[in-house]
């Protein structure tokens, strides 16, 4: 392998303004939902651009779309890059488009190269990552990896009442040049491109992320109930307040979790005391936890720390306590091989690289289920993202797609 064939980086910046017009906004952002007319466009341009190079182009049903160029051994399965064309509604230009555009880039620069892979080398653009007009998001990757969800998902509608089912049938159809093409077809690993979304790669000067894994999630609703009683007249002793129930052992968490164990993430979103009257001690207090690490055995530990610490308050204020997991996403580990890699590559280029794990969803996060994954995360500005002043340097962008083509050949 020799560092000296590289991938056409005038092209690969001309094709993220190319595609930075479709949906533009006066900010300068995109607005390119999910299955909406200008994500179609996004897709047909790539479809285009593919059918023009000599790729073949697929859709499966949940319009997941495909880009194939063969390799010597046709019979394997395709070795997939990509990430998403699909945008916030007032999202950036990178966030998906950098990773799906970079990894045609890859493809092209194997062709002008004619370059031989072992296995088929796909394209992919993951339907829906980002749920903003359908939810749930990462639709595409989960429908991929898990296979029976799309049964599940047929009253899913957006807010103007158009049902999912339909969005994707006028999608799939607003590209007849594509294979159809089964969900969930065998795949030799995943590779994916992205924007960092946090500041830290830009912060320490760091062109390149090796991302290892992604964090867990889990989200609890608490509910924590007492007796409301009059605030004048109730003395202390016949409190059974669950504000202090509740203000004690937040103060508790917060002050033990995030302290102790950089990698947590623990976040209070809502609250809300019922009935909510100044002039009386509340019945009853819920509030909603998200919780987040990259290892599932501190997530269970976390979260049982929780529930002990309310339990205990509970028990000395007189209050009753309900807690219930509402979404559960396990920490998802990726690929030793694809890892090293990558690092590989960085190194021939010369980029300086960190691990990390990433603290956002991908659709990496559901393919490392059912095969090899890994991702590459470069740096955005001020660790911007969905919003449409999210901006990456010409040179970082070139930086990720050189180290997509160079790991892409040393996997295959
Ligand atoms: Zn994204």
């Amino acid at each position: 392998m020799t560092g000296s064939i590289d991938i056409n980086g005038a092209r690969l910046l001309q094709r993220l303004e190319e595609f930075a017009a479709i949906g533009a906004t006066k900010a300068g952002g995109v607005n390119r939902q999910a299955l909406s007319v200008e994500d179609r466009q996004a897709r047909s341009l790539l479809a285009e651009l593919a059918v023009a190079r000599g790729f073949r182009v697929y859709q499966d049903p949940v319009a997941n779309l495909f880009i194939r160029r063969d390799g010597m051994r046709d019979d394997r399965p395709p070795f997939l890059i990509g990430s998403h064309l699909d945008s916030q509604p007032t999202g950036g230009r990178f966030d998906g488009a950098l990773g799906t555009l970079a990894a045609f880039e890859v493809l092209e620069s194997l062709q002008d190269r004619a370059i031989v892979t072992n296995g088929p080398v796909e394209v992919v653009a993951w339907t829906n990552e980002e749920g903003s007009r359908f939810t749930p998001g990462v639709m595409g990757s989960m429908a991929f990896s898990l296979g029976h969800v799309l049964d599940a998902w047929q009253n899913i509608q957006d807010a103007k009442g158009t049902r999912l089912q339909d969005a994707i049938a006028d999608t799939l159809a607003a590209l007849p040049e594509a294979e159809f093409r089964a969900l969930g077809t065998p795949i030799a690993g995943y590779l994916e491109l992205h924007i960092e979304q946090a500041p830290t790669l830009e912060r320490d000067g760091i062109p390149v992320g090796i991302v290892t894994g992604v964090q867990g999630t889990r989200w609890l609703e608490i509910r924590v109930t007492g007796q409301a009683a009059h605030a004048g007249t109730t003395p202390l002793v016949y409190r059974r307040d669950p504000v202090v129930a509740v203000t004690t052992t937040l103060s508790a968490l917060y002050a033990s979790i995030m302290p102790n164990d950089p990698e947590a993430r623990f976040t209070v979103g809502r609250m809300s005391v019922d009935p909510g009257s100044v002039n009386a001690i509340p019945g009853s207090l819920s509030l909603t936890i998200d919780l987040r690490h990259p290892d599932i055995q501190r997530l269970d530990a976390i979260e049982a720390l929780i529930i002990t610490l309310f339990q205990s308050a509970c028990d000395t204020n007189g209050c009753t306590l309900e807690t219930r997991r509402t979404f559960d996403v396990a920490p998802a580990i990726f690929d030793e091989t694809i890892i090293q890699e990558s690092e590989n590559a960085a190194r021939r280029l010369g980029l300086p690289f960190r691990h990390m794990i990433s603290g956002a969803f991908h659709d990496a996060l559901y393919i490392s289920r059912v095969a090899p994954t890994a991702m590459i995360f470069v740096p955005c500005r001020d660790g911007l993202s969905h919003n449409e002043a999210e901006y990456v340097e010409p040179e970082h962008s070139i930086s990720g797609a050189r180290v997509l083509f160079e790991t892409v050949r040393g996997l295959l």
